[in-house]
């Protein structure tokens, strides 16, 4: 009897939905920057937050890199795909040249089934929670990890570090939670709908 419980229990664990966590860049690569404000550090930062959340919540999350380490495209994709993950999230951060008032969020959706939905639910939630400026959502996108991954993907660029005021934000912790939460419940409402 102990045994059979502990088994169904164990099943009941297995089909956590498991999710995909991609910080942006890493090591060599600090994709854009400002100064010694590096993205990668942004990007994981507040993927962490994401983590946790998550984590609490009763999920399997798994990160492509959870250090300041460089990981490949290919082995981000490789990642979600051995380990099956029930969708897909990337974190990176915006720049332009020349430009210090440009801000706001993007959003980028697979061409996956289901990723448009995922994208919508998180840019709901996550527009309301941070009140940050709608620079939209674009669909169908052939970024590489989101072209070579088969579960809904979708990529966020979170702000712009290039913005003199969403620089600031974007090292806030309080508005890294922010984003983290907003994202979360995107995440949570799509699992649920
Ligand atoms: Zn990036």
């Amino acid at each position: 009897m102990k045994l059979l419980s502990q088994e169904s229990k164990d099943n009941q664990e297995d089909q956590k939905p498991c999710i995909i966590l991609d910080p942006g860049h890493g090591g060599k690569d600090p994709g854009t920057l400002w100064g010694e404000v590096y993205e990668k550090d942004v990007n994981l930062a507040i993927t962490k937050k994401l983590e946790q959340i998550l984590v609490g919540q009763g999920y399997q999350v798994i990160m492509t890199r959870d250090e300041d380490e460089r990981v490949v495209l290919k082995e981000r994709v490789q990642i979600a795909q051995e380990n099956q993950g029930d969708l897909f999230v990337s974190i990176h951060q915006n720049a332009l040249e020349n430009d210090t008032v440009t801000e706001g969020m993007e959003i980028y959706s697979s061409k996956t089934s289901g990723s448009e939905d995922l994208a919508e639910y998180i840019w709901d939630s996550l527009l309301s929670k941070t009140g940050a400026k709608d620079k939209g959502i674009s669909k169908n996108s052939d970024l590489f990890v989101l072209d070579h991954t088969t579960m809904p993907a979708c990529l966020i660029e979170t702000g712009f570090i290039t913005s003199s005021r969403e620089r600031e934000l974007l090292l806030d912790e309080e508005y890294q939670q922010k984003i983290a939460q907003g994202i979360a419940e995107g995440i949570t409402k799509f699992l649920e709908s």
